[in-house]
């Protein structure tokens, strides 16, 4: 089938086009990059220390991912802002067999990749924070709050979630996360000597900012010591966090003390909805706000900013050195696995907010690194307009007025769609930013920011 004169006439298609749709920019911006851009390349390319570390990861966001976005929200021809990085690179994502750890698994899960950037070690797919033979490695949070640093992890999902959890905590598997929920580690529980469940972890590290969902898992009891039976939200107080539930709490809270926002009991709630992938596809349409969106939530957006104030202050209260801030827009991965475009596009439009806040952060104190990526590749994949796949397929109106069809077929629709082992993109401004460019392992990663920051 050719693009475009598949199921539906063009007309029908505009007819069809959503009156109470998300706010779109009225026109695609066309990005001239013709000219010759050799001198800007090489103003990009700053060397030596950086004062602060931003680390902003989206969730399986792949190029597939990145490109549906961007079709939908900016149109072919316009650009998000984490494509207005002036350095980009690929990065491998595999991680290893734990049973033969010589050999590589080409597809990652989320604990493993964040292991691999956060520690500079490969190891098995549920592995928090610990090599493939099981002991743990220092993540570059801990590395950078030893050396006086301030430090904060901000996700959408369970901040014991394994992307922003491999930052802060060492566990043998992503699924202990609550002293209560140690059922596949007994051994590694605060009761048995271990060093505990993720959350405990959270409070022992204890980074400056800590922003997320997750509540559920702090509300377990502890199993250990003199304080066993109190929730590890009771004990966050004691260890001396402000806590704070909703975005007017988050509004609020000064840079005196550190501070531990959980805006959920799960995950933060989805940006948009709309049509999931069905196997016999869907009319073309547009996305919606999701109006079901608990409004007490903040946006991730509205936690980096607020993330990056924080720990400006508190580095100028503490005479720290700057900080290391790493943010998550977790829920693209997760929208991907339930085959839900609304709900993935949505996601990454708004991780994209989050990278236009870094960004004019950046622009005053560039003296920071950002640094963009993505911990592996994911499902969706836009085939041409109209299309039936093996799979299931749903079809979008686009800001540019066109229908954009995305194919979730990596696993039956009864079930998950699967993670890929694609490279994915790695983008980056600031000093050292230059060592994400060309073909890098997720590994590299590691050493490149461990070489920014001096630790
Ligand atoms: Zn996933």
């Amino acid at each position: 089938m050719t693009a475009g004169t598949g199921r539906w006439r063009l007309r029908g298609v505009m007819a069809g086009v959503a009156v109470a749709a998300v706010a779109l920019p009225a026109a695609a911006l066309a990005v001239n990059a013709d000219g010759d851009r050799t001198e800007a390349a090489r103003e990009a390319i700053v060397g030596g220390r950086a004062r602060n570390v931003i680390l902003l990861i989206g969730d399986g966001m792949g190029d597939s991912e990145i490109t549906s976005a961007r079709n939908y929200a900016r149109g072919a021809a316009g650009r998000l802002a984490l494509d207005t990085l002036p350095l980009t690179g690929s990065y491998t994502t595999y991680s290893l067999s734990r049973e033969a750890p010589h050999r590589p698994e080409y597809v990652t899960d989320s604990a493993a990749s964040a292991t691999g950037w956060s520690t500079g070690r490969k190891t098995y797919n549920g592995a928090i924070g610990v090599d493939v033979d099981g002991r743990p490695a220092p993540s570059l949070l801990q590395l950078a709050q030893r050396a006086g640093f301030r430090t904060g992890d901000v996700t959408t999902a369970d901040i014991t979630d394994a992307t922003p959890a491999a930052q802060v905590a060492h566990v043998s598997n992503r699924d202990c996360q609550g002293p209560q929920s140690m059922q596949t580690c007994p051994e590694e529980a605060k009761e048995k000597g271990g060093l505990g469940s993720i959350a405990e972890q959270f409070l022992d590290v204890r980074p400056d900012v800590v922003l997320g969902g997750g509540r559920g898992f702090f509300h377990e009891e502890l199993q250990a010591g003199a304080s066993a039976g109190r929730s590890v939200w009771d004990q966050a107080a004691k260890a001396g966090y402000r806590r704070v539930t909703d975005a007017t709490g988050l509004a609020q809270a000064g840079p005196e003390k550190p501070l531990l926002g959980l805006f959920a009991e799960k995950n933060m709630d989805l940006e948009w909805v709309g049509p999931l992938a069905a196997p016999q596809g869907t009319e073309p349409q547009r996305c919606a706000p999701n109006s079901d969106r608990d409004r007490s939530q903040p946006r991730l957006r509205d936690m980096t900013w607020k993330a990056l104030h924080l720990l400006d202050q508190r580095t100028a209260r503490t005479r720290g050195k700057g900080f290391f801030l790493q943010v998550e827009g977790a829920s693209i991965d997760k929208q991907n696995h339930a085959a839900n475009p609304c709900g993935q596009i949505g996601e990454t439009v708004g991780f994209d907010a989050a990278v236009a806040e870094v960004l004019r952060y950046q622009a005053k104190n560039p003296d920071t690194l950002v640094i963009v990526t993505a911990d592996h590749g994911h499902t969706s994949q836009i085939v041409e307009a109209g299309a039936r796949t093996m799979g299931a397929t749903a079809t979008l109106i686009t800001a540019d007025g066109a229908p954009m069809t995305i194919s979730y077929a990596t696993a039956p629709l009864s079930e998950s769609q699967l993670h890929t082992g694609t490279q994915v993109r790695i983008a980056a401004k600031g000093p050292q930013a230059a060592n994400i460019l060309g073909v890098t392992n997720q590994t590299d990663l590691f050493t490149t920011i461990r070489r920014a920051l001096g630790v």
